[in-house]
């Protein structure tokens, strides 16, 4: 999982403001752990943004005990939920954490930060199958479900990416990422180990630190969209942070959509293109923009090396069209795919068919293989008219109007059209006549894709990632 570990030399490791481990110290800590761990069949990890979490993490994946990451900001009812479903026998959680009453009855142990002197016996060899974590899905959709992971999707799509985004152990990566999702822990931590390189994390992401760190030593940097939102806000302010962005190697996206106006608005300011890739809990990293490739604006990419992918009607036959229009599920099979959903056959045996996992992501295929999101079956698929309309087109076109700052897109019953589109928009200072924002996605895509109703909002409803959460939002 990390050579360097094995190697162990004095270069950085991970970062954390002013504490820092280097590649030595972490190994040592790690063994201990891992020492420590034997035995245990499964860990749960408080995953804050912090060092502990990422010792904790390491030591357990040296010893091949799955980890099951906690949100540290989880409420109630889906803590019981993760720990009644996971059933951890062992709680891993940094020198006095606040912990819920809901983790206060598992054993627990107190993660090292500072290597001892403990001479360990070295780790046993581990499958690939071997799970390596379980994680959570965001809960987007539905109750989270616990996905694992065995140990060859980890490595082999960590070895796709580096392939695809030139990621060495040169480079330095910067993020501030949470810890519990694939996204930061997986990508942004295991990422850079497994390549010998170094993690900057930012605790929690601000502009201006994530530009020192790019006009430091930083080469590239992992965000979600809401980031990336942010940062194009504050460098058309601030010149030094959108020189230190243009700076960087590689910015990668992922998690969610990233409107093509914050892409383009970024580009317009810092010369810099934003690298968007596609993934979820279950398969991981899926496609991806190459680092030397086409920076298409509201595209993902092409699908990792290792990775086959295919679009699909409703009744599972494949799409051969690439004209940027048909839309089919996203299915996806290779070596990057989790071992099923914990606890449930019958969620894993409805996603898994002949080595195929359904998504339950909607896409189109441009000419040369781009692929592009255009949302979810269950929530962004409006079919309408006749039509089989995405959401994230029209929230696209809507984020293009100045009067529109957030935007969410569902489709409501409607006797007439089946159903009708519905925008739930934050407004960017005094709302807009409605019409003038539905004459404004007729003029940019079609007519029958304007909203028929438009709902003001403050706020649209996210989860922990910033993802917003369609189910949650209502009149
Ligand atoms: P749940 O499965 O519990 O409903 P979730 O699907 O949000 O939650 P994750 O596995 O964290 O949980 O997220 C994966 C989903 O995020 C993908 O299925 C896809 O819908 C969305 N996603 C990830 N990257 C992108 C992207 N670049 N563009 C559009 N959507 C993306
Ligand atoms: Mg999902």
């Amino acid at each position: 999982m990390f050579p360097d570990l094995v190697t162990s030399n004095d270069r950085v490791a991970l970062r954390f403001g002013v504490d820092a481990l280097t590649y030595r110290e972490l190994a040592q800590l790690a063994a201990e752990l891992a020492d420590d761990l034997r035995g245990r069949t499964r860990v749960a990890v408080w995953a804050t943004n912090t060092m502990d979490t990422c010792v904790a993490v390491v030591g357990a994946l040296v010893a091949g005990v799955p980890v099951v990451p906690i949100n540290p900001k989880v409420g109630e009812r889906e803590l019981t939920h993760i720990v009644t479903d996971s059933t951890p026998d062992l709680l891993l959680a940094a020198a006095g954490a606040d912990l819920p009453d809901g983790l206060k009855a598992l054993p627990q142990l107190t993660i090292p930060t500072r290597p001892g002197d403990r001479t360990v016996a070295p780790a046993a060899d581990l499958s690939p199958e071997t799970p390596a974590f379980v994680v959570y899905t965001s809960g987007t959709t539905g109750p989270p479900k616990g996905v694992v992971l065995p140990r060859r999707a980890v490595t082999s799509n960590l070895d796709a990416l580096a392939e695809v985004w030139e990621w060495t152990g040169d480079d330095v990566l910067v993020h501030g990422l949470p810890l519990f999702h694939v996204h930061g822990l997986i990508v942004g931590v295991v990422g850079p180990l497994r390549r010998g390189g170094t993690l900057h994390h930012l605790g929690r992401f601000d502009s201006r630190k994530a530009g020192e760190e790019l006009a430091g030593e930083a080469t590239m940097m992992f965000g979600v969209p809401t980031m990336y939102h942010r940062l194009a806000q504050d460098c058309a302010t601030d010149p030094a942070l959108a020189k230190a962005i243009g700076g960087a190697r590689l910015l990668v996206s992922g998690s969610a959509a990233l409107p093509a106006t914050d892409h383009e608005r970024l580009a317009a300011t810092t010369g810099q293109r934003v690298v968007e890739r596609y993934g979820m809990t279950e398969t991981l990293m899926n496609c991806s923009v190459r680092a030397s490739g086409d920076r298409r604006p509201g595209a993902v990419g092409l699908p990792l090396p290792g990775v086959e992918l295919r679009l699909v009607d409703d009744q599972g036959d494949e799409l051969s069209a690439r004209d940027g229009e048909t839309v089919g599920e996203i299915e996806v099979k290779g070596d990057n795919l989790f071992l099923g959903y914990l606890n449930r056959p019958e969620a894993t045996a409805a996603v898994l068919h002949d080595g195929w996992f359904r998504t339950g992501d909607m896409a189109v295929r441009d000419a040369d293989g781009y692929v592009r999101i255009v949302g979810r079956r269950a929530t962004d698929l409006i079919k309408s008219g006749g039509y089989k309309i995405g959401a994230g087109e029209i929230e696209n076109a809507l984020l293009d109007h100045p009067a529109v700052a957030e935007v969410a897109v569902t489709g409501e019953p409607d006797d007439d059209l089946g159903e009708r589109i519905v925008a739930w928009v934050v407004p960017n200072g005094a709302p807009p006549d409605p019409a003038e924002l539905a004459d404004h996605v007729a003029r940019l895509l079609a007519p029958h894709k304007r909203p028929r109703v438009v709902r003001y909002r403050e706020s649209l409803p996210r989860n922990d990632m910033g993802k917003i959460v369609k189910r949650a939002l209502n009149d």
